[in-house]
């Protein structure tokens, strides 16, 4: 068993979408939130109602008591929560980091087709620009049409008040930074009617962590490039960075990241078959120690005054994930 090191202060939280099952990946995330954090906060991502489900919800609940894990009350359901999202989505329409797109993804991908700039690197959503110019006129007759329509993030407006790079410090990688690329303008909301607006993931997520003063945020390396628009989003409306710590993936036999929708290695059919959770510790050690690990090299050195300027913190290598 590891003694961990202070800081009990670092609150850590798990945040499923109960859109299926958890499997092993879900329960390598949880336990390590709970023995970094002594615990976590639960938060409940299900601002998009089409995939959430109230039986994967209850069969969550199971899963992370089975787990051992301690939940810290109360448990935040994102659905409750849209009108916190929209006061902060208003903010960014008002400083005009956003703007309206009536694109469906069929034209996007189209003019993505046609246009000479290309997509740096595969998963960068790229906008080809067509609603960025739209007149005031021609954006409210189309409102007033009740065309559905994107709020899109301003990559341009972002860059030209913020020409830096945008970096994070993860416990695991350092300090990745990234060149934000024109023409990133990512969707972060959708009015779908005048009265039914539907909140990125990206919006909602970066909103509650910061509501919730998360200071490390623990979770798969396959959201780390989802990090620069979070970071991009915290910038832009004046919230404190937190920490990062993105462990490796568990894959399945084809060498893919486990998936809620194809079933595998569901937690619920560990916990059916009578194992326990130190078989799921065991099935997921290869991955869970080095991270555990690092998390206390850090830990010996962590200033909750200066947390984001830790000489120590530069020396942690990254761990090899199996
Ligand atoms: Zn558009």
């Amino acid at each position: 068993m590891v003694t961990l090191l202070k800081p009990s202060d670092l609150t850590t939280r798990f945040a499923p979408t109960p859109s299926g099952f958890l499997h092993l990946g879900h329960g390598l995330s949880a336990l390590l939130c709970n023995a970094i954090g002594q615990g976590f906060i639960l938060r409940i991502e299900d601002i998009d109602t089409s995939r959430a489900k109230n039986h994967f919800v209850d069969a969550l609940l199971e899963d992370l008591k089975w787990l051992e894990c301690h939940i810290k009350k109360p448990i935040i359901t994102q659905s409750n929560r849209t009108h916190l999202y929209q006061q902060h989505l208003n903010q960014l329409i008002q400083k005009k980091y956003v703007f309206p797109c009536f694109c469906s993804r069929k034209h996007v991908t189209q003019n993505l087709l046609k246009s000479t700039e290309k997509t740096p690197q595969n998963h960068l959503p790229f906008y080809p620009g067509t609603c960025r110019h739209l007149s005031h006129p021609s954006i409210q007759k189309k409102i007033a049409q009740n065309q559905p329509f994107s709020w899109r993030l301003d990559s341009r407006a972002f860059l030209s008040a913020h020409p830096q790079t945008v970096s994070f410090h993860d416990i695991i990688k350092g300090h990745p930074s990234i060149q934000i690329q024109k023409g990133n303008d990512i969707v972060i909301a959708r009015q779908e009617n005048q009265h039914t607006l539907q909140i990125s993931y990206h919006l909602a997520s970066v909103v509650d962590d910061a509501e919730q003063r998360i200071p490390l945020i623990v979770r798969g390396e396959d959201l780390l490039h989802s990090t620069y628009i979070h970071r991009i989003l915290q910038i832009l409306l004046n919230f404190q960075p937190p920490l990062y710590l993105h462990h490796g993936l568990i894959k399945n036999e084809k060498g893919r990241k486990l998936s809620k929708r194809n079933g595998d290695t569901a937690l619920h059919e560990w916990r059916k078959k009578g194992k326990t959770k130190d078989d799921v510790l065991q099935a997921v050690y290869n991955l869970y120690k080095p991270c555990l690990d690092a998390f206390q090299n850090f830990s010996q050195h962590y200033n909750p005054l200066n947390p984001h300027h830790n000489p120590s913190t530069h020396t942690i290598t990254p761990q090899p994930t199996p």
